[in-house]
């Protein structure tokens, strides 16, 4: 077992690749607050590994 704990509990940005079971596995995040919301700048979309070598319409 060890102390790192994430600064967030608990996230409800299940579509974050960081996102285990509603809880960010991230470690350290940065989160902006707008207004009254919290964001979390190090949302990063779950994909398909599968995808990431398969990126159709980068012109070149
Ligand atoms: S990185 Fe941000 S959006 Fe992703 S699970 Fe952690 S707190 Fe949520």
């Amino acid at each position: 077992m060890n102390n790192e704990q994430s600064v967030v509990s608990r996230c409800d940005a299940v579509t974050c690749r960081f996102n285990r079971d509603q809880n960010c596995t991230a470690g350290q995040i940065e989160v902006s607050l707008s207004a009254d919301q919290a964001r979390c700048l190090t949302f990063s979309p779950a994909q398909d590994a599968s995808a990431e070598s398969d990126r159709p319409g980068q012109g070149q």
